[in-house]
């Protein structure tokens, strides 16, 4: 199977698994990833004001390459909740699959946790010391609320979709971000 293809099963496990956790932890999970969403536009509004979008325009993106495992089943569920289907290119490679001539194709709040709270040298030196810390505590938010989602729901939502999912392609394998982490309430335990 190759990325296109375990991207796409991605998509409909993901449907799938959402539709059959309870309503009472599908409003909690909502609320989650709104959160982490936000938490996502800040963060990167903290590099965008110290000039990240034309340092990185000059740079041309290299911390982009080989970003396809970048994306978590959290963030394929974040599009999903808002009827949104992701962009993604996998002939791209080695460039991110995410992205184009423009740069990223995701908006802020829909990229994954690895882009948003990365920041190079040079940024990080036009940011300063007060936004590298604001920084820092919104990377340790947004860990946070990622973790509580996992506990939620009992699975590793934290991981990249093309390993959970290629992972699986062996018949009967279990995939091991559904190894429960606690009770969760996959099943509607909540
Ligand atoms: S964050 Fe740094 S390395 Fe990445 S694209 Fe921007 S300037 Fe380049
Ligand atoms: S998802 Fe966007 S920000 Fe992240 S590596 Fe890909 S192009 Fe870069």
């Amino acid at each position: 199977m190759d990325d296109q293809q375990t991207w796409q099963r991605a998509l409909r496990a993901i449907d799938d698994w959402h539709r059959g956790l309870s309503e009472e932890c599908r409003t909690q999970l909502g609320e989650l990833i709104g959160r982490i969403m936000l938490l996502k536009e800040e963060s990167l509004r903290l590099g965008l004001a110290a000039g990240s979008a034309e340092i990185c325009r000059t740079c041309g993106g290299s911390c982009c390459r080989y970003g396809k495992y970048h994306v978590t089943i959290l963030d394929l569920l974040a599009f999903r909740l808002n009827s949104i289907d992701p962009i993604a290119n996998f002939d791209n490679f080695p460039f991110c699959p995410y992205g184009g001539d423009e740069g990223c194709l995701m908006p802020p709040r829909f990229r994954p946790l690895t882009c948003v709270i990365f920041n190079c040298d040079p940024i990080e030196e036009r940011m300063g010391d007060d936004a590298c810390r604001s920084a820092a505590t919104l990377e340790g938010e947004l860990r946070e609320q990622i973790a509580r989602a996992e506990r939620l729901t009992g699975r590793r939502l934290g991981r990249p979709v093309l390993l959970d999912y290629g992972a699986a392609e062996t018949a009967g394998q279990i995939v091991e971000s559904e190894i429960p982490l606690d009770k969760g309430c996959i099943n509607g335990n909540h």
